[in-house]
């Protein structure tokens, strides 16, 4: 059997299956990967991958996936796009390492120029580059104490941060995130979050609760800062009722506490804007990003105002690796991407055509008790139907329709605090025919499970 070689917007895009799903030879290579590698690594659908691109994925049983979760909020411009292959090609041609801190080249200045310009705001902006989300969001803390002189660290319920160990006190969820990894870093503070699915409050009313734990059990004057996803991504694509953020961004500008807009998931066209943050005009003073920065290579950043930026003494933010070459040139290939075919408006398309779609199910299927999310970030959340607000989450339901999807040759993802919602990140580059037969297929995995 013959497997494609190079992926792109070239491989054709279309869903094929000629093995079980994972198939003999993906399940060989799940032996290798038993024996060698930790078992700690989950791996959600063990199909082994050969190419991909647009919306599709090759395995080495020569099957081909529709793609609805791009890693997870990575590959928004798809894999192995055009201008991120030929700019990486260029910079491994000329270089692939000198570490910034050493001796500078331009990549690295472009991406933090780049940065300045997209990101919400008109003020200055200064930024330093990362290898990982996480790394991203215990810099942004790094430097928020240090331009504040305060300690304490505010996050929400549902949060998600990563998995170093500052970043594991900062996600919520203990099982599989923190569980057995404690102790935990200290001086975390957790708020309630606004989930108007269950818990009904409008954005002012959500954000004075928050507001009055932080008052009360923290004390304004020991925050440094308020770390939030504008979007809650692995908690459950939770979208927070209109006003929350900007009411928490106000009372942190009155409070001295800064706002730090967690935009890993979010970013980068991903919700049909630039940045989640844009939605509501929300100015936060540090982003952190991640993921969809640079096509699927690591980077992350973080982004702000230049004054709360230069506070930290030269030496004190960096890494061996931090704004590798190779990567700042996927940054600005992805980027380049995001220009030339206006994926934030691509976004939006697609995130009219998916609530429409995922409306229709949850009309026929009374367990889909919320559809919700912006742009290509959507999600349906599954409970109990008739249980009172909200109702009791439905876990084995959301594990059961995800499973006949990947048997089916559709890659999904679920997420959430009870493992009951399912979510939906396409690549921007899939096409209407594929995301619609991606769908049809949860629309049939629904049927079959019921
Ligand atoms: C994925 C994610 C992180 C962690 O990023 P890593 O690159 O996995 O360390 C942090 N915050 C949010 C919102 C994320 O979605």
């Amino acid at each position: 059997m013959t497997h494609p070689t190079s992926g792109g917007p070239g491989l054709p895009q279309e869903r094929r299956l000629v093995t079980d799903i994972p198939g003999p030879r993906s399940l060989e290579r799940l032996e290798r990967k038993r024996a060698f590698v930790a078992d700690g690594v989950g791996t959600m659908l063990p199909v082994f991958v050969t190419a991909a691109g647009g919306g599709i994925l090759h395995d080495v049983d020569g099957n081909a996936l529709i793609d609805l979760g791009s890693g997870i909020a990575v590959t928004s411009v798809g894999n192995s796009a055009p201008s991120v292959v030929r700019r990486v090609h260029e910079q491994v041609d000329a270089f692939t390492h000198t570490c910034f801190m050493i001796t500078p080249y331009d990549g690295y200045v472009d991406v933090c120029a780049e940065l300045a310009e997209l990101t919400p705001g008109v003020h200055a902006k200064k930024s330093a580059l990362f290898n990982s989300g996480a790394e991203a969001v215990e810099n942004a803390v790094k430097i928020a104490r240090v331009a504040t002189g305060r300690d304490a660290v505010a996050v929400f319920d549902h949060a998600y941060h990563g998995r170093t160990n500052l970043t594991m006190a900062m996600t919520a969820k203990a099982m599989p995130y923190k569980h057995g990894f404690g102790p935990f870093a200290g001086e975390v503070y957790r708020a309630p979050m606004s989930y108007p699915y269950l818990d009904g409050r409008s954005g002012a009313q959500a954000a004075a609760a928050a507001i009055d734990v932080l008052e009360k059990q923290v004390g304004a004057g020991s925050l440094a800062c308020v770390v939030i996803e504008p979007i809650q991504g692995e908690g459950g694509f939770v979208v927070p009722a209109p006003g929350f953020l900007p009411a928490i961004s106000a009372w942190c500008a009155a409070n001295g506490v800064l706002f730090v807009a967690d935009e890993i998931q979010t970013g980068f066209c991903r919700t049909g804007d630039w940045f989640a943050c844009d939605h509501e005009g929300v100015v936060p003073d540090l982003v952190t990003t991640a993921k969809g920065i640079a096509g699927g290579l690591p980077l992350a950043a973080v982004t702000g105002r230049a004054e709360l930026m230069d506070a930290v003494h030269v030496g004190g933010l960096g890494g061996t690796y931090g704004g590798n070459p190779v990567a700042c040139a996927a940054a600005l290939g992805a980027i380049e991407e995001m220009h030339t075919h206006d994926l934030a408006a691509r976004a939006r398309d697609i995130g009219v055509l998916m609530e429409k779609r995922l409306g229709a199910l949850a009309a026929e299927h009374p367990v889909i008790g919320d559809v919700r999310g912006r742009g290509a970030m959507m999600a349906i959340e599954l409970r109990t139907p008739g249980t009172g607000l909200g109702g009791d989450p439905e876990p084995a339901r959301a594990a059961a329709v995800s499973a006949w999807c990947h048997a089916h040759g559709v890659v999904t993802l679920t997420c959430g605090t009870w493992g009951n919602v399912f979510r939906f990140l396409p690549p921007l580059s899939i096409s209407d025919a594929l995301l619609e037969e991606g769908l049809d297929v949860v629309s049939e995995a629904f049927a079959a499970t019921a």
